[in-house]
């Protein structure tokens, strides 16, 4: 193939032996049905070399995905046709930190925790914070608009987004603003990539907004004998008038898979429990904890676990970053949705989401993110079922179009790909709609780039 000789003259590292090429038609996602490998997969070392690629493809119009780790759930990475994949595994160095403006500059494969290891020993902290961020990028994480428990307080992946170096469709490289905390120059386009799926250009570069650590974190595990205690506990909490920087629900079956999977002494019995994190200065955590006690007294909690030093926060942390690997243990997949409710519909969405479960005969362990209403039921399956597999395909309409009906959506933080696309229109205005594939032909008119996912 022609453009896989000149591609072979730009770059040190490409993989073309089939055997090779298997394993990137997979990503964290569900099975695909059929197997659709890569002409090839290059691993740029700098921002010319991606830029060189991406003139080549361009010329052959052969389509392209970006790649970072793929442990998106939505199908982000996967080939609908063939295609090159373009994994950013060697552009993963943290270019600069720089305390004095509270900004970091990246490539963009650098992970978050990673990151976050470098920024504590400057106390200082990069806020998004995927429940994986322990090989979640930040590229991955900019192109999901990732967010996770802390979300609550610090929001999401595109309040940190300073500046982007990005490769547009034909190679052109662009700076969408510059280093500095505020910049009005123009229209926003920043924002624009970041939660675009990879589908409008390439992040070669980022620069991230930073804030100084936290100087305390305190976690505290409550539990109750029915969803609707948590749920006004939750709102108990909010009316006091303090933000915790977690609020996150876990369910009984999330509470039971954790502790059969990674015992760690979670109350089995319980119905609900509530993470709840206070952090910020030392005095002002010790002052919110007492209120929050005695809210926690008022709300029928029926037990509570207080950290009490970092290493017993990191336990329980631990706990409930493990969840997901717990239900793998379950069945042969797992697939985690992610809807957003209003915050008020939260008891009754979890108690939907348990009724549809049953109605198609397959488990479901819930989590979410009570603060914000995202709630991520882990749906444990057999997708090699046929029954088990049409079945998951009509709950996820009852799921969707539920979400969609309470003036919720389809997601909060794992994005749309491939397999919620066809929900897209229930979702948004269709003006909208509209508006955003103009603004995908525009970046990409020959439709190359990321291929097939969101529209
Ligand atoms: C166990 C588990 C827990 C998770 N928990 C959370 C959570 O709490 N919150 C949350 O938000 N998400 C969560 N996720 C999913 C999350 O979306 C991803 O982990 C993360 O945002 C990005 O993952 P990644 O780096 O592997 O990127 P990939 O999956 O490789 O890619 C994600 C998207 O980014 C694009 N992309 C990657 N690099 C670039 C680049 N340089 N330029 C342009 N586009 C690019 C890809 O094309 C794709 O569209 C979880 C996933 C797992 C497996």
């Amino acid at each position: 193939m022609t453009f896989v000789n000149e591609l072979n003259k730009v770059c040190t590292n490409i993989l073309t032996k089939k055997e090779d090429l298997y394993v990137y038609a997979y990503d964290t996602s569900q099975n695909p049905d059929n197997i659709i490998i890569p002409y090839a997969v290059v691993f740029p070392k700098n921002m010319t070399e991606v830029s060189k690629i991406v003139k080549i493809l361009n010329k052959y119009n052969i389509p392209f995905i970006p790649r970072a780790q793929g442990t998106n759930h939505c199908g982000a990475t996967r080939l609908t046709k063939r295609a090159v994949i373009i994994h950013f595994s060697k552009m993963d160095k943290i270019i600069r930190i720089d305390k004095k403006n509270l900004i970091a500059k990246v490539q963009p494969n650098v992970v978050i925790g990673d990151l976050n290891k470098e920024l504590d020993k400057l106390n200082l902290f990069f806020p998004p914070d995927p429940s994986n961020l322990a090989v979640s990028t930040i590229g991955g994480a900019i192109s999901l608009c990732a967010g996770g428990p802390r979300t609550f307080k610090y929001g999401n992946t595109k309040d940190y987004i300073i500046n982007l170096k990005i490769v547009l469709a034909d190679g052109t490289i662009i700076e969408t603003s510059k280093d500095l905390a505020k910049n009005v120059t123009g229209y926003n386009i920043t924002s624009l990539f970041v939660g675009s799926e990879g589908t409008l250009g390439l992040i070669v570069e980022a620069t991230l907004k930073l804030i100084p650590k936290p100087e305390e974190r305190l976690l505290t595990l409550a539990y109750f004998n029915c969803l609707e205690d948590a749920a006004k506990c939750v709102n108990n909490i909010i009316n006091s008038g303090f933000i915790p920087s977690t609020l996150d629900l876990l369910d009984n079956n999330t509470i039971k898979t954790i502790e059969q999977f990674n015992p760690c002494g979670l109350l089995i019995d319980k119905e609900a429990a509530l993470l709840i994190e206070l952090d910020g200065f030392r005095q002002c955590v010790k002052y919110e904890q007492e209120i929050l006690k005695d809210i926690l007294k008022k709300s029928a909690t029926v037990d509570i676990i207080q950290a009490k030093n970092q290493n017993e926060n990191e336990e329980i942390w631990r706990a409930r970053r493990s969840a997901y690997s717990a239900v793998t243990q379950l069945k042969p997949n797992v697939i985690t949705e992610d809807i957003v409710v209003p915050r008020e519909k939260i008891v009754e969405c979890v108690k939907k989401i348990n009724e549809i479960s049953k109605k198609y005969n397959i488990t479901v362990c819930i989590m979410g993110h009570a603060g914000d209403g995202n709630i991520h039921p882990n749906f444990a399956l057999d997708l090699s079922n046929k029954i088990e597999k049409e079945n998951f395909e009509k709950l996820k309409d009852e799921l969707f179009y539920y979400a969609i009906s309470v003036g919720g959506t389809l997601s909060g933080e794992h994005g749309i790909g491939l397999y919620k696309k066809k929900y897209l229109k229930n979702a948004l205005d269709l003006g909208a709609f509209e508006v955003m594939q103009n603004i995908k032909k525009m970046f990409d008119n020959k439709n190359i780039i990321n291929p097939d996912k969101i529209f």
